[in-house]
């Protein structure tokens, strides 16, 4: 299974990627963790990479596709991958296209998760914490007992910065900016795959595999 995975932040991305990965035995190939591994293992473009990070600069577009084609290439994509974080741009995008056809490969889907904007912000800007003990809450996920209060130790929970509404609003736009064109891209294509992501986990993965069918 070949795929790359799509979602805006809050769509609950991670925990499908974990179920997808598990169930088709491929690697989950995320951009961080392929320039860290490319930087440890010290390849040519691994080392150009950390370069640019050193110096606090964006990864140019051809470092990082020579860092995808590497990582595909390896053994354990023979079978499949999912990709997540690559590409972002419709310069990366028509790069994998290049890459994918030289290793006569080929996609079997883009997987779209999509939330309703008022879901995601609730998702984003829910989280508490606790100023005593550290412990975490989640206004509609794992609430506490009481308002304001921690289960745990009593202590007061606040919400950190970067939880706030105006920066969740933030990301959202950024994101939707970003990923609009890539998914007219793959639309285009005919293999973007739209999956509802406002419904129980497991309901959400299961609509993924049929959609991979
Ligand atoms: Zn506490």
């Amino acid at each position: 299974m070949r795929a790359i995975l799509m979602g805006p932040p809050g769509a609950g991305k991670g925990t499908q990627a974990t179920g997808l990965i598990e169930k088709y035995q491929i690697p989950h190939i995320s951009t961080g963790d392929m320039f860290r591994a490319a930087i440890k293992t010290g390849t040519s473009l691994g080392k150009k990479a950390k370069e640019f990070m050193d110096a606090g600069s964006l990864v140019p577009d051809e470092v990082t596709i020579g860092i995808v084609a590497e990582r595909l290439a390896e053994a354990d994509c023979a079978n499949g991958f999912l990709l997540d974080g690559f590409p972002r741009t419709i310069a990366q995008a028509d790069a994998l296209d290049k890459i994918l056809v030289d290793l006569q490969m080929k996609l079997d889907g883009v997987l779209n998760i999509e939330v309703a904007e008022a879901k995601l912000i609730e998702r984003l800007t829910g989280r508490r914490i606790c100023r005593q003990c550290g412990a975490t809450y989640h206004m509609v996920f794992n609430p506490p007992s009481a308002d304001g209060v921690c289960d745990k130790c009593g202590g007061e929970l606040y919400q950190r910065s970067d939880d706030t509404l105006e920066t969740a609003k933030n990301r959202l736009d950024v994101y939707n900016l970003q990923t609009q064109p890539l998914i007219e891209y793959y639309r285009g294509q005919g293999i973007l795959k739209e999956i509802n992501g406002d419904q129980d986990i497991s309901k959400v993965l299961e609509d993924i595999l049929a959609a991979l069918e």
